[in-house]
């Protein structure tokens, strides 16, 4: 194969997806996530995360997903978005973005779609501030049901904006923890089905090491199905190749779910995801161990060797081996895990 041609790893599968984590700080404090009060040395610049997106695309990335942390923390999230925008011409087809929601008023949702973003993804874990205060570290109730307006407010904000539901547009992340939320699977897919937003259940991850995470807490994507298909008949629609999720429609064509079964059902034989996160650590698997990462920052000054960086990415794609989540399956697992919110899931 020529140096210059898009790579596959070792296992053949072709680099398809950029995430790119704009910062590891955010304004909640999930305790299955647990980001850190602060931002890594050596963030990256504008322009230095631009040479990344431009380098992902050119080896074959044609979907760039920013998040965090908290994304709409960043104060140069919208000038992001511009800077990529050429780079539809060289096969970027997709940018979307994923938030928590809370910070997303009317203008900064018309800011977003002017600035060219095609999907949001909002991440809500409950649907009353109890629920809420609980899966979002918050201290009562009260701060709770403020979180859970603002993030309602936010999905009215984005609809009005422009980001179309029923295109895909638009959807909503819910982490489910036996014992924590799991009582708000219904609730959930019930404000989902009121605002016709796909409602995306996600298992409980080992990521990070932080969580104390126990597979007694995982809620398996099927036992979910199972549990709204009993309230709401399903029909499953599958999973899109190189997707994260498995899709199911309602029978009553009011709308679907997607459940993300990183752990009961891993996906790893197509991922096609590569993750840098906001100070320039690009990593091939959620669950890498932190010392995997492989610092971009030495091809990212301003008067570097442009194809540098571009050869550093393809030999790392070309090496990589990783399926975590399939090994995880048959081994007592207790990696070491790189934090969720440096990664930005
Ligand atoms: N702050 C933004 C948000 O919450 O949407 C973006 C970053 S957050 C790390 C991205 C997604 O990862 C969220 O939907 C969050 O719920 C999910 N997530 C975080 N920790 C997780 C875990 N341990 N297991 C499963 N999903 C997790
Ligand atoms: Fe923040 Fe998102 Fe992590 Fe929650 S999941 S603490 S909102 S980064």
């Amino acid at each position: 194969m020529s140096a210059l041609a898009p790579p596959t790893d070792g296992l053949g599968r072709p680099l398809g997806v950029l995430r790119l984590s704009l910062t590891a700080r955010c304004n909640l404090a999930c305790p299955y996530c647990l980001p850190d009060g602060q931002e890594p040395a050596g963030l990256l610049s504008l322009e230095q995360r631009l040479r990344v997106v431009e380098t992902a695309v050119a080896l074959g990335a044609h979907s760039l997903r920013l998040t965090g942390g908290e994304p709409l923390l960043h104060p140069q999230l919208e000038s992001m978005l511009e800077a990529v925008q050429p780079l539809r011409m060289q096969g970027l087809r997709d940018i979307a973005l994923t938030s928590n929601g809370t910070l997303l008023n009317a203008n900064r949702a018309r800011a977003l779609r002017a600035a060219g973003l095609d999907r949001i993804t909002l991440s809500l874990d409950g649907a009353d501030g109890a629920s809420v205060a609980r899966m979002a570290g918050l201290r009562d109730p009260s701060a709770g049901e403020r979180t859970l307006d603002a993030v309602l407010a936010a999905i009215g904000h984005a609809r009005e904006a422009g980001f179309d539901p029923a295109a895909g547009a638009l959807k909503l992340n819910a982490v489910i923890q036996r014992g924590r939320n799991d009582d708000q699977l219904l609730p959930l897919a019930e404000l989902c089905r009121g605002q016709g937003l796909e409602l995306r259940l996600i298992e409980y991850m080992d990521v990070g090491n932080r969580n104390g995470w126990s597979p007694a807490e995982v809620v398996s994507a099927s036992e979910m199905v199972e549990r709204i298909d009993a309230r709401w008949p399903l029909e499953t629609i599958g999973r899109d190749p190189h997707g994260t999720a498995h899709r199911w429609r309602y029978r009553d064509r009011t709308g679907g779910i997607a459940v993300v079964a990183s752990v009961s059902q891993p996906f790893c034989g197509d991922c096609n995801r590569l993750r840098v996160t906001a100070d320039g650590v690009a990593y091939t698997c959620l669950f890498a161990a932190p010392s995997s990462g492989l610092d971009l920052k030495p091809w990212l000054h301003p008067t570097g060797d442009p194809t540098g960086l571009r050869q550093a990415l393809a030999h790392l794609w070309r090496g990589r081996h990783d399926r975590y989540s399939e090994e995880r399956q048959t081994s007592a697992g207790g990696r070491n895990h790189a934090e969720m919110a440096y990664l930005g899931g």
